[in-house]
């Protein structure tokens, strides 16, 4: 008997209605062997349940902004209080303003912030803002990095476009596509090639820091001075998507991270932000330097607008978010729980002969299923879906919950606790002898 029969059901109703039946690709199974994807009723700390009663441990987190785990009570009473005052104002409020003095005194490189609904939004504008102010139309990404849906960033994006094999989606006209140069993380030639190419047509160069959507990968040394100084030598801004890593690893962002000692070197001139500082609502902001900032409407010509934008619920949760995230150990203690995951996964993984290589950065990590290392969208596509694929379904039907993409990152939340651990390690290395033995 299907233990999760409800969900097979309501997968085919919801086919009949939601293209593909969820709202966002990345939610669907497609890429870890089809079929129904589960579908979740309840979600409280560390787990979830499903439609069929099932219980899960998570590690989904939403990609990536449950870090105080689901329905925290301090700020599910923020959203509770939120709405009982009035879900949406379009007025301005004072706790709009509290949140952005929250991100700007974590993320110093952010004179003035703008909040908008989404990460892609706020990708969106800051690539507004660097063409108006610079007069300039190009854009360096890097491969595998992913930005959002918005069109000038669907070229060669990680994340689901990768998972799904659609790195370069349909539908973005040649003319925008033809604006973007795509470039390789983590080495500084092909930037260097390109911007002696194009340098003074390039309105900015846009990374994830810290990357989030080809697994976990860490810059190497140099690479985001390097990348900020040859920018700058071009006239061209750095914008930071930080929509992950913003509070991911430590109070503050990637570019406050103690991995880069010299915070001067790697600042960016924007920064855009989502996920985690809205506590589980929908969010996102961007920010920066004041002048690139006044570009913006109703200071200057260039326009974003938004009706649902700084809306009380969504801002009041992400101060709540954030206070919790403010208490001391809170990050020491997803390390040392993401540590001992990883060492465990990786012993039940060597002693069944399956090929394991994770990045761990504090608590989130991703696992690779090759050899390593991973430092590049190439290196991560060398991972075998097929065997993630098999790992992935293992540990569904031992209770534990995992982004159904090969690409997607592990999330340790501060609900997490060593039983969740144990359970997931034990489930591990079951998965891996059930993968070792077919
Ligand atoms: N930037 C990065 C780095 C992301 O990981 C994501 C979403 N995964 C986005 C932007 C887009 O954010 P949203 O889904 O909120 O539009």
């Amino acid at each position: 008997m299907n233990p999760r029969l409800r969900s097979a059901r309501l997968y085919e109703e919801a086919q009949q209605h939601i293209v593909g039946g969820v709202n966002s690709p990345s939610r669907s199974f497609k890429a870890v062997g089809g079929g129904a994807p589960v579908f979740m009723e309840r979600a409280e700390g560390a787990y979830f349940w499903d439609v069929d009663g099932n219980k899960y441990i998570d590690y989904l987190a939403a990609f990536g902004p449950i870090i105080t785990g689901h329905a925290h009570p301090r700020v599910t009473e923020a959203i509770v209080r939120a709405a009982q005052n009035g879900t949406l104002y379009g007025t301005a409020t004072e706790h709009e303003i509290r949140l952005a003095q929250a991100l700007k005194e974590a993320i110093p490189s952010m004179d003035k912030v703008r909040f908008v609904n989404s990460g892609t939004e706020a990708v969106m504008t800051t690539i507004r803002v660097a063409r108006a102010f610079t007069g300039r139309n190009k854009i360096i990404k890097f491969a595998g990095c992913y930005h959002g849906h918005a069109d000038l960033v669907l070229v060669a994006a990680g994340s689901g476009p990768s998972t799904l094999g659609i790195p370069d989606s349909a539908g973005i006209p040649p003319s925008i596509a033809s604006e973007v140069i795509t470039v390789p993380f983590n080495e500084l030639d092909g930037l260097r090639a390109a911007l002696e190419q194009w340098g003074d047509q390039v309105a900015a160069v846009m990374v994830e820091p810290i990357v989030g959507n080809f697994g976990m990968v860490m810059p190497k040394p140099g690479f985001l001075e390097g990348l900020c100084k040859m920018a700058r030598e071009a006239g061209a801004l750095v914008i930071y998507d930080e929509v992950i890593s913003a509070f991911r690893f430590h109070y503050g962002s990637a570019q406050t991270f103690s991995a880069f000692p010299d915070q001067d070197a790697v600042r960016p001139d924007l920064t855009a932000l989502g996920k985690i500082i809205g506590g589980g609502l929908p969010i996102g902001a961007y920010g920066g330097r004041a002048d690139l900032m006044e570009m913006i409407a109703p200071l200057g010509p260039a326009y974003q607008a938004g009706t649902m934008a700084g809306n009380p619920a969504s801002v009041l949760a992400g101060i709540a978010c954030l206070e919790v995230l403010r208490e001391p150990g809170i990050y020491d203690r997803m390390e040392a729980q993401a540590t001992r995951l990883c060492e465990g996964l990786q012993a039940s993984a060597d002693k069944h002969g399956v090929p394991l290589t994770i990045n761990r950065i504090v608590g989130a990590f991703s696992t690779h299923f090759c050899a390593g290392p991973v430092t590049n969208y190439e290196e991560a596509q060398h991972s075998d879906g097929e065997l993630f694929g098999h790992f992935f379904r293992c540990m569904l039907e031992r209770g534990v919950y995992l982004a159904p993409s090969k690409y997607e990152a592990w999330f340790l939340t501060t609900a997490h606790t060593e039983a969740d651990i144990d359970a997931t390690l034990a489930a591990a290395e079951d998965s891996f002898r059930e993968m070792a033995a077919d």
